[in-house]
C-alpha cells in the first residue's frame, strides 16, 4: 500500500511539473494537486522532490526568493531563466552556448552542469 501511495504521489508531481510552463515551488505543486488528491501532503511532496532531484529527474532553480523551484529535466532542453524582480514572472532563455562551453572545457575542471539565471524587469514592469 505504501508503495502504491508513493507511486501515485510521484506521478502527480510529474504531471504538475510537466503542466507548468515555468519552474514551480513545492507549495504550488501542492496547491495544484490537493483538489484531486485529498490524501496528498506537503511533506510527501518535499520527500518526492528530494528523491527526484537525487535521481537527476528534476532540477532545482533558485531566484533568491527563499524557496526552491523545480522543473523537469528533459533531453535536449537545456536552457536558462529570466526572473522579473518586480512581478516574479519567469521565462525560459535559450541561447547559443557553444563558445562559452568550449572555453570552459579548456580548464582543469570536470564540469557536469551549470546554472545561469538572469534578473531584471520584464516588458510589463519596465
Ligand atoms: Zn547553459
Ligand atoms: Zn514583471
Amino acid at each position: 500500500m505504501i508503495g502504491q501511495r508513493y507511486t501515485k504521489t510521484r506521478k502527480n508531481i510529474f504531471k504538475a511539473l510537466s503542466n507548468s510552463k515555468k519552474p514551480i515551488t513545492a507549495q504550488e505543486i501542492f496547491n495544484s494537486l490537493k483538489n484531486n488528491d485529498e490524501k496528498i501532503n506537503l511533506a510527501s511532496i518535499y520527500r518526492n522532490l528530494d528523491l527526484m532531484e537525487k535521481s537527476d529527474l528534476i532540477s532545482v532553480i533558485l531566484f533568491g526568493e527563499g524557496k526552491k523551484r523545480f522543473e523537469l529535466k528533459e533531453e535536449n532542453s537545456h536552457h536558462h531563466h529570466f526572473f522579473c524582480e518586480n512581478c516574479g514572472d519567469i521565462e525560459d532563455i535559450k541561447m547559443n552556448e557553444d563558445k562559452i562551453l568550449a572555453n570552459i572545457k579548456k580548464t582543469k575542471f570536470l564540469i557536469k552542469e551549470h546554472k545561469l539565471e538572469f534578473f531584471g524587469l520584464c516588458p510589463d514592469c519596465q
